[in-house]
């Protein structure tokens, strides 16, 4: 692609780097932003360099947050003793759509994958296994995506914890093999976790 302006290129460039936007898509967003204006583009990189900028995660449960201790974490009318352990907010604004669950969820920030270089420990996994061991936990729900990388990330969670006082149970698989949480509709998600299954058994069926 050939630029006349150093700017634009540049511009359009980064925007290229963004996750499904190709050289041709940028040109059109750029563009589109020129025509905007002054002001909105402002607003646009003002949100996204405070958001870098001050961005926290929940002390607890590792979501994105504004405070220390997210909104879940902090509402005293969650169950604490339940938690539901996801890859990312994505899977708890999915799951919080479907108004069925009153635990609280641990965020594990990905899953492992030795093909891109995410292993254990690269992941809150730690966490996860001290708050089993201080007791605080009496049923972990594994709600990630069953692909390859979701059964592997449960099963090396699952053996972290084996032995301790905890109940394991996976969301039913009303989720078909490789759906992403976020793409399921709310009420197939929502009964998935109602009628969740223990963990153990859905590793013999599958
Ligand atoms: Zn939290």
């Amino acid at each position: 692609m050939e630029f006349s302006s150093k700017l634009l290129e540049n511009a359009v460039y980064e925007m290229s780097q963004l996750p499904g936007i190709g050289k041709r898509t940028a040109l059109r967003l750029v563009l589109h932003l020129l025509k905007q204006s002054e002001r909105q583009t402002e607003q646009l990189s003002s949100a996204l360099t405070v958001l870098r900028s001050t961005v926290r995660f929940c002390t607890n449960c590792h979501n994105i947050s504004d405070t220390e201790l997210c909104e879940i974490c902090a509402n005293p009318k969650r169950d604490g003793t339940l938690v539901c352990v996801v890859e990312d907010i994505r899977d708890v604004m999915a799951i919080e759509n479907t108004g069925q669950y009153r635990g609280k969820y641990h965020v594990l920030g990905g899953k492992i994958s030795p093909m891109e270089g995410i292993g254990p420990q690269d992941l809150t996994i730690a966490s996860l296994v001290n708050k089993v061991k201080q007791g605080e936990i009496n049923e972990l729900i594994f709600a990630l995506s069953s692909t390859m990388e979701g059964d592997t990330t449960n099963f090396y969670i699952f053996k972290q914890i084996e032995g301790l006082e905890v109940r394991t149970s996976t969301i039913a698989r009303g989720i078909a093999v490789g759906d992403e949480l976020e793409y399921a509709d709310e009420v197939t998600l929502g009964r998935s976790i109602l009628n969740r299954v223990p963990f153990e058994g859905s590793l013999r069926t599958n």
